[in-house]
């Protein structure tokens, strides 16, 4: 729509904007613009969806994620979650029911508790739950000895998948182009008057032109925008998740469940698909437990066995494995970079490069939409501008 000052309409240029990877947080950039008929061109090496959004648990939380700056952001987004859902008009395979976990020794109640008190004091819906209303919640997890549990409601988890493709599905629709199957090389840049602006991106086949490019390319981020002067440590995060085949239903009320982390390796978290698969992660954010071989990811199965014995037979149907998109200190990089030339890049690249992507997806989508076709500045992003890195 043409806004309009008084009578007189005011027309804008659209700027035109190339999106740079079609995982979950490219996906939701390319469909909050093309709600705003932008002109959008996103360009995937590969097939939409294949890199960490694919090995992805997925687990939609703020659980707690400080600083709080962060533990909100997770927060907001969790609360647009079901907006966005509603938007894509399909089933996108998101289950809500909250998240389930317990200790097994004093140390991890105590720290339990003190976690518990922290989200808490932030207003967060978690709460301590005795064994009795842990067994009666769900009767088919084996816990002994329990020291301490906690139930978050309001957590869930999604398919990552299906949200791509059903935002992508609608992207094309109002008109924006999707080069699929095409790596972008590098960025191209002009310099004037000594500041650098991009112009585009180089493919093997073309140079797209672009106004304003978007860097969601998870991982690799950091190597395109190295290129152009816009370098960032990145944590070397390698994951993997391994999927059963569909099964009968594990959980009687929560969506997933964390193992206990006062017990050595593999701690797991573990969720069961709509369509039955069960989807299980070890390890931390920092490295998951058996990155190496189809023996790690059964050995993982056997290990969750020991707490869900509804599982027993079942097989490893699939073992998928991505680096985590992990800036330096584990917090998001969002917007553009400062232009007032305290680094060497261009200014005209909008970073979205971020760990926790499925949490954040729903709402980074609308606030990038907000700076990059509205100059708007969002507030609550300051915690997560690439400029915290300079100098650093
Ligand atoms: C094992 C594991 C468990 C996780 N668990 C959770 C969780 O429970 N909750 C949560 O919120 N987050 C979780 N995460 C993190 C989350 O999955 C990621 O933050 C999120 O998927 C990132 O999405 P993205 O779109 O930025 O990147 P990606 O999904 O990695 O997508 C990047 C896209 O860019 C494309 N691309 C890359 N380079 C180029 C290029 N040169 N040219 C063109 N295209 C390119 C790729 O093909 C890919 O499609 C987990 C990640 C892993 C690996």
């Amino acid at each position: 729509m043409t806004p309009t000052t008084g009578t007189t309409p005011v027309v804008r240029a659209q700027p035109k904007i190339v999106i740079v990877g079609a995982g979950i947080v490219g996906a939701s950039i390319a469909y909050n613009l093309s709600l705003r008929d932008a002109d959008v061109t996103v360009v995937d090496a590969s097939t939409p969806g294949m890199a960490a959004s694919h090995a992805s648990y997925a687990w939609i939380n703020a659980h707690p994620k400080p600083p709080r700056s962060y533990h909100d952001l997770n927060r907001r987004s969790m609360d647009v979650w079901s907006r966005w859902e509603r938007h894509l008009g399909g089933d996108v395979g998101i289950t809500w029911g909250g998240e389930l976990r317990w200790t097994t020794t004093g140390d991890g109640a105590s720290e339990m508790r003190d976690e518990v008190s922290l989200m808490q004091s932030w207003g967060y819906p978690v709460n301590l739950i005795t064994p009795d209303q842990l067994a009666e919640m769900e009767p088919g997890l084996v816990t002994d000895p329990i020291t301490a549990a906690t139930y978050a409601p309001t957590e869930g988890h999604v398919d990552t998948a299906a949200v791509i493709a059903r935002a992508l599905t609608l992207v094309r629709e109002r008109g924006a182009e999707l080069l699929t199957g095409t790596a972008v090389k590098g960025l191209t840049v002009e310099t004037q008057n000594g500041v650098g602006k991009v112009t585009g991106v180089e493919t093997e086949e073309a140079h797209v032109p672009a106004d304003i490019v978007v860097l969601a390319a998870g991982y690799s981020t950091r190597e395109l925008a190295a290129d152009v002067g816009l370098d960032f440590p990145q944590i070397e995060s390698p994951g993997a998740t391994l999927f059963t085949p569909p099964m009968p239903p594990i959980f009687k009320t929560v969506a997933c469940v964390h193992t206990p982390r006062d017990l050595p390796d593999p701690q797991m978290n573990f969720r069961q698909m709509p369509d039955g698969r069960v989807q299980v992660h070890g390890g931390t954010h920092f490295g998951s437990v058996g990155d190496n071989s189809v023996e790690d990811a059964e050995w993982m199965l056997a290990e969750l066995e020991k707490f869900v014995p509804a599982i027993a037979g079942a097989s490893v149907d699939e073992w998928r494995r991505a680096m985590r998109p992990m800036p330096g200190d584990g917090l998001p990089i969002i917007g553009y970079p400062d232009s007032d030339g305290s680094h060497n890049g261009p200014s005209n690249v909008y970073f979205s490069v971020m760990h926790s992507g499925v949490s954040l997806s729903a709402l980074v989508g609308e606030v990038a939409t907000l700076e990059i076709l509205d100059n708007a500045r969002v507030d609550f992003l300051e915690d997560f501008r690439y400029d915290r890195f300079l100098g650093v």
